[in-house]
């Protein structure tokens, strides 16, 4: 076990059942793709070992794209030689987590420039939030609560995202400790 985790951490999902949702969310993509051309298109930074463990998991090849949406320059989305991977296939977004959904749909939106066939999204950990979904989620791994996540790939100031279990924090490490 790491020594990363910090003693007023918690685990929220565990490694083994992160591992065994993953599994099924790849079967289910993969029988989604059978008549399909698919390409996984990985968002950095959080989402890459979610798309390692898809991959590793599928049973037929599947072309991966990476992408950087904070980019602000248009052009560095992803590397030109993959805009080519992305024409008249059917994408796959893979993203680690999704809040209110803003992030994902923009990143949509600039995908479509490439002339895809179809755009899905596969979001491991779903936030609850009370209003409406701009964007519908294909595959979900987990609903998670409003609280701050790190681990699988999820950081906080570039730390933690070493770690194979989705970790929070105890709510009790912000209160005031309670007089002896
Ligand atoms: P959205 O655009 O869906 O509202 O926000 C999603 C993005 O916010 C995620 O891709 C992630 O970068 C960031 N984010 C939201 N909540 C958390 C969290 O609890 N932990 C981490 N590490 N990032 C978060
Ligand atoms: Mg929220």
């Amino acid at each position: 076990m790491s020594h990363w985790p910090e003693s007023d951490m918690i685990v929220l999902i565990d490694a083994h059942h992160l591992g065994l949702r993953v599994k099924e969310l790849a079967a289910q993509i993969e029988a989604d793709m059978v008549e399909l051309n698919p390409v996984l298109v990985v968002v950095l930074k959080g989402g890459f070992l979610f798309g390692a463990d898809l991959i590793k998991a599928f049973q037929r090849p599947f072309p991966v794209v990476f992408a950087a949406p904070r980019s602000q320059r248009e052009d560095l989305l992803i590397t030109p030689e993959d805009e080519a991977l992305l024409h008249g296939r059917d994408v796959i977004m893979v993203d680690n987590l999704m809040d209110a959904g803003g992030s994902l749909l923009r990143l949509r939106d600039r995908l479509q420039r490439f002339h895809p066939a179809s755009i899905r999204v596969a979001v491991l950990l779903h936030k609850t939030v009370s209003n409406a979904e701009p964007l519908r989620v294909n595959y979900l791994g987990f609903e998670v609560p409003d609280v701050r996540v790190v681990g699988y790939g999820l950081d906080e100031d570039q730390r933690y995202r070493g770690l194979e279990s989705i970790y929070t924090w105890l709510p009790s490490h912000r209160l005031p400790k309670e007089h002896p």
